[in-house]
């Protein structure tokens, strides 16, 4: 579903992403880990093309990106388009309401009937377990409300991939589980996600693969039941040292 060949990514003279190579098979979860700065949310941005690469190849299902070439924006808000992605602060729209924020995309960039967009919108709000909560505004939500309202806003959209960058840590310690719930929920329903967190308990319950970035580089991945009680590398072993 995903697959990256060879990315990298500069700003200026600093170089963040030094070539990655990944591949991230349907319906499956990675969860990226590493030391601050090692251009985990760097990467998730140059997925979705939040950040445009600097060079390599990246495939979302069906379309690809190369980068050595100039890529025309047209195609970048294709390829946008097969991405959902949910930010550590919710950037919601603060007039208007969360059924609202869940039907603006559907209505102003699929263009979507008002009717389908409503629907749609409402299930996915009952889905995330704010039923209740469809007419209010996000200032009368609570953070782990806000956040879910965040993924069914990106749902609406019916991405292929659903990229997390560190979306439970804006949130006090007791509203976190809420919104982990909601994205286990979703990997269990096959959704293909790739997730930046430091929510180590989550990524060893519910990640296929983790990738263990630092200084731009993958440095070592695997399953988490061998990634994290067995890891090969030493900088691997230094990171969960520091972390547990
Ligand atoms: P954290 O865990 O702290 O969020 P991270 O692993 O996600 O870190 P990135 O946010 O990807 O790391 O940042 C990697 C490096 O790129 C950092 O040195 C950061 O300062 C730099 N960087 C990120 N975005 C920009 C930008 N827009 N302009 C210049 N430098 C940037």
């Amino acid at each position: 579903m995903i697959s990256i060949n060879g990315l990298t990514k500069n700003f200026g003279e600093l170089e963040v992403l030094k070539g990655i190579n990944l591949q991230v098979e349907k319906g499956r979860v990675v969860v990226v880990i590493g030391p601050s700065g090692s251009g985990k949310t760097t990467l998730l941005r140059c997925l979705n093309i939040l950040e445009v690469p600097t060079s390599g190849v990246v495939s979302i299902g069906e379309q690809t990106l190369d980068f050595s070439d100039r890529v025309a924006n047209k195609h970048i808000a294709a390829f946008r388009r097969q991405t959902g992605m949910v930010f550590q602060g919710y950037n919601l729209f603060p007039h208007k309401t969360a059924l609202e924020n869940v039907m603006e995309g559907p209505l102003t960039v699929k263009k979507e009937t008002k009717k389908a967009a409503r629907t749609k919108a409402a299930s996915l709000l009952n889905k995330v377990g704010l039923g209740d909560k469809m007419d209010v505004y996000p200032y009368q939500l609570s953070g782990g409300q806000q956040q879910r309202v965040g993924i069914a806003r990106a749902l609406a959209m019916e991405p292929n991939v659903m990229l997390f960058d560190e979306p439970t840590s804006a949130l006090d310690p007791e509203l976190v589980g809420e919104v982990l719930k909601v994205m286990k929920d979703l990997a269990k329903e096959g959704m293909t996600m790739m997730v930046v967190t430091h929510e180590m308990r989550f990524a060893k319950e519910v990640a296929d693969e983790i990738i263990f970035m630092e200084d731009g580089i993958v440095v070592e991945k695997g399953a988490p039941a061998t990634l994290f009680s067995n890891p090969q590398q030493v900088r691997t072993r230094q990171f969960l040292r520091m972390i547990q």
